[in-house]
């Protein structure tokens, strides 16, 4: 595993950073005796590559007197140790001649740095980021550690800058940290009470379904965008109805008007190969966020590599209704025994998308490309279904009497009532006398109930506890 330090002057937002990036492990943090309190270390994950992370931050508490000579000693043994620091200015305030004290240091060090550019989220920050290219150091990433903005891009810097290493050692696929259940929130008092509930009703047809196309380099994203569009015989017209401006290129499929995220013009990509391009997390996270369905396309002949499960786990996490489309089908000799060993891999590998449909194509001869349509416009109806409240409560009501919530110090939880609150995805709220105490299990028992019951398998479901008394 690589090491990763995090250098800059007080308060430019390091320590921040450092907790947004360790999250929950920050019991983790090295607090041994003996270890010096001017640097904390701790395990971090930004996406789909993980870092031991040095935080510099403790040494803005040493004495004044002694402060620069402390900093540099400190900032020097950070960089020594890691193999890339991040360089962290504030983009608010500007650059300082502390800022330039820094990067003297890390220029003389000589060592991989990524530039990072906080607080870009703030007003009038874009004078304070455009000053930053004058450290010489490269092309800034604007991020905001307090929102957690930016974090595709940096992700995406920290790859470029160290290449394969910021791979090395990766947890296995099959560990569980794609096996947790993001979807269960405690609501805290208050939280929520201002979403009104919308009425229901069945999404609008008429309306254009958004659709990006989300892959590996080389899975076969610009073939299957080119097939799409090229099928004219299925289009109203080669040019009527389909418009173009930077990203999205919008046109009929089978009378159905469709919007397509067009990642970096990958639709005139075409035949050009890119062996070593990489993936960028980032155009993901764009395109994800853009679309209301996202199909990841893994190539068949090598498929389940981590970046095709990190991919799948942002779009869920995202609230996007996920496809998958297992591409290069006619590359596949023993089709039969091979689509059944990637469904059977789909369930164990991503458990939090149960029911994902996934569907063979091949964009190169076309086939499957109607199945995958198919499929995209089902997801997209689960994903914006509705059930009445009536319903979810006969339906509660059944399955906790079949199967009761725990009790918990001799008390049972006591469970009231159920509502769905949105679509888009399906956010159901459930009313809990003590939501701390239901359970990771139980609320499992829930939402893999309410998958089955309503079909809404495949998409993304919020559950989110309310305490009543
Ligand atoms: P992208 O990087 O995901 O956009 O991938 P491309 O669309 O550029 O495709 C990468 C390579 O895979 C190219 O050489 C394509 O010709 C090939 N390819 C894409 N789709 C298929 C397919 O369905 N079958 C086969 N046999 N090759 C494909």
């Amino acid at each position: 595993m690589v090491t990763i330090a995090i250098i800059g002057r007080p308060n430019v937002g390091k320590s921040t950073l450092f907790n947004r990036l360790v999250g929950k492990k920050l019991a983790l943090v090295d607090d041994r005796p003996g270890v010096t309190r001017d640097r904390r270390n701790g395990d971090a994950r930004l996406l789909d590559i993980e870092f031991e992370i040095i935080d510099t931050a403790g040494l803005e508490e040493a004495a004044a007197d002694s402060l620069e000579g402390r900093m540099r000693q400190q900032t020097e043994t950070a960089i020594d140790e890691a193999d890339l620091s991040l360089f962290m200015v504030d983009a608010k305030s500007g650059l300082t001649p502390q800022d330039s004290f820094f990067c003297e240091v890390l220029r003389r060090k000589n060592k991989p740095v990524v530039l990072v550019s906080n607080k870009a989220e703030a007003k009038n920050s874009s004078a304070g980021f455009y000053d930053a290219y004058t450290l010489g150091l490269g092309e800034p990433v604007p991020i905001s550690a307090e929102h957690g903005e930016g974090m595709g891009d940096l992700r995406d810097a920290i790859v470029a800058a160290l290449g394969e290493a910021a791979f090395a050692d990766p947890v296995e696929a099959e560990e569980d940290v794609f096996a947790r259940d993001p979807d269960v929130t405690i609501l805290a008092p208050g939280e929520g009470d201002d979403e009104e509930e919308e009425p229901i009703e069945l999404y609008d047809a008429t309306k254009p379904l958004r659709i990006a196309i989300v892959g590996r380099p080389n899975a076969g994203k610009s073939t299957l965008i080119n097939r799409f569009l090229g099928e004219e015989r299925l289009l109203t017209g080669p040019e009527a109805g389909i418009t173009r401006d930077s990203i999205s290129v919008e046109w009929e499929w089978r009378g159905r008007r469709i919007k397509m995220f067009d990642t970096a013009g990958m639709r005139r990509k075409a035949k050009v190969q890119e062996k070593l391009e990489r993936l960028s997390v980032a155009d993901a996270l764009r395109a994800i966020r853009f679309a209301e369905v996202v199909v990841v396309v893994f190539d068949s002949t090598i498929p389940f590599e981590r970046q095709d499960l990190t991919l799948a786990d942002l779009i869920m996490r995202e609230g996007r209704a996920p496809v998958i489309a297992f591409n290069k089908w006619d590359l596949i000799e023993d089709r039969q025994e091979v689509l059944a060993d990637l469904r059977e891999k789909t369930e164990r590998l991503l458990p939090q998308a149960r029911g994902i449909r996934a569907v063979p194509v091949s964009g190169e001869t076309g086939d499957g490309l109607d199945r995958l349509m198919q499929a995209i416009t089902e997801t997209h109806e689960t994903w914006n279904k509705r059930i009445s409240t009536a319903k979810l409560n006969q339906w509660l009501a059944k399955v906790t009497g079949h199967h009761p919530p725990p009790a918990v110090a001799g008390r049972r939880v006591n469970i009231k009532y159920m509502t769905q609150v949105k679509s888009r995805p399906p956010t159901f709220v459930l009313s809990v006398s003590r939501p701390e105490a239901l359970g990771a299990s139980y609320t499992r028992y829930l939402t893999n109930g309410l998958r089955e019951a309503f079909k809404l398998g495949g998409v993304p479901i919020r559950l989110n506890l309310r305490k009543t008394d």
